[in-house]
């Protein structure tokens, strides 16, 4: 099927169009300079960017697919979770679209599809799988059989506790004085420096093991870089930044690749799938394959440009929700800025 797939759960305006597998056109519009100099995403100003942007989105995703509206057969479009009003605006123009076209429309969870994103990649999502969804907002580790959520196909394992991986990079990179978002910035500093500051594994103590095994925690690796920094400053030293980028990336990636590895090998599955904008960090990519390949486990990530949010990757999940004959949304379909991962189809 041609499905034309819609996000805006944040700050991208993402308009994507996918038959199968087969990724046509992928048009990004992101108000991410708007909200820089506020060091963080602000709710109003996105949502108005994405009422700007979509009519134009939509019309240079036609353009590259090259398909009219007409020869799409279905409308995807994210329904949750994100920004309430970020999200109503992708909401309404795929009611928009599908009432006008006649065709099915289908609200999908935005962290289940980061994980169907990887097969306009790399072919058929291989379920039963572990995703590590690592982004701006979460951090799961999630056992996936089957990506439209049908008989219970997504099942948390665990979740961070406080801080997301992403937000955890956004804050560190603020404190080394890095732009936003920082993700980007820590991993190329990174990639000048060494690791020589032992920075705090979260929630990998024996204790911390037995109650929260598959969950994360990085506010206290947060603090841990903050006191650090502020100690060398107090000393009057220079802070060198690209170790510490390099020392915290390290300790999340550690703690991350554990536990997903440990989650893989618990629950049976030969693959690790990595979605979310974090997923694009290359330290991550590779501490990744490395200790799964000790356990004889593959791993798939998407390329760095489908992993942050994107258009799509909704479409992606859109084609298999019609190609697994699942019932459409109906018009009414609400946005739900907080919709459960388990919730995959609306
Ligand atoms: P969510 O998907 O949870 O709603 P989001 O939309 O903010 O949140 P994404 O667009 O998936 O998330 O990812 C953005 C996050 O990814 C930011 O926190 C950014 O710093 C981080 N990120 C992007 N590239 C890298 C990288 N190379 N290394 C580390 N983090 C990165
Ligand atoms: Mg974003
Ligand atoms: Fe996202």
């Amino acid at each position: 099927p041609l499905v034309l797939g819609i996000e805006t759960s944040c700050d991208e305006t993402g308009v994507g169009i996918v038959r199968g597998h087969e990724l046509l056109a992928d048009a990004v519009a992101s108000s991410v300079e708007e909200h820089a100099r506020f060091g963080g995403v602000v709710p109003e100003v996105a949502s108005r960017a994405h009422l700007e942007a979509m009519v134009p989105t939509l019309e240079r995703a036609c353009e590259t697919a090259g398909v009219t509206l007409g020869d799409v057969d279905a409308i995807a479009v994210t329904s949750g979770p994100g920004l309430a009003g970020a999200l109503l605006v992708g909401v309404a123009a795929a009611k928009a679209l599908a009432l006008s076209l006649g065709k099915p429309l289908y609200g999908v969870n935005h962290l289940a599809s980061h994980v169907a994103v990887d097969q306009l990649e790399h072919g058929a999502l291989p379920e039963p799988c572990l995703a590590m969804l690592v982004s701006g907002g979460h951090s799961s580790l999630l056992r996936v059989s089957d990506v439209t959520g049908d008989h219970d196909g997504i099942v948390p394992l665990g979740a961070t506790i406080d801080d997301a991986a992403g937000e955890a990079f956004d804050k560190v990179a603020r404190l080394l004085g890095l732009p936003f978002p920082g993700g980007p910035h820590i991993d190329r500093a990174a990639r000048e420096g060494s690791v020589t500051i032992d920075f705090p594994r979260g929630l990998t103590s024996r204790r911390d093991l037995e109650r929260h095994r598959f969950d994360f925690s990085f506010s206290g690796l947060k603090t841990a870089v903050a006191r650090w920094v502020e100690a060398r400053e107090r000393a009057g030293e220079p802070v060198p930044v690209a170790d510490v980028a390099a020392s915290f990336q390290e300790a999340v990636c550690d703690v991350l690749v554990r536990k997903a590895v440990d989650a893989a090998v618990t629950e049976g599955v030969e693959d690790i799938l990595v979605g979310g904008g974090v997923a694009a960090n290359s330290r991550l990519r590779v501490l990744t394959e490395e200790r799964a390949a000790q356990h004889g486990i593959r791993v798939r990530v998407p390329r760095p440009g489908l992993c942050t949010d994107n258009g799509a990757m909704v479409a992606a999940l859109g084609v298999e929700m019609v190609a697994r004959g699942r019932t459409p949304s109906a018009l009414n379909l609400p946005a739900d800025s907080s919709q459960p991962v388990t919730e995959v189809l609306v």
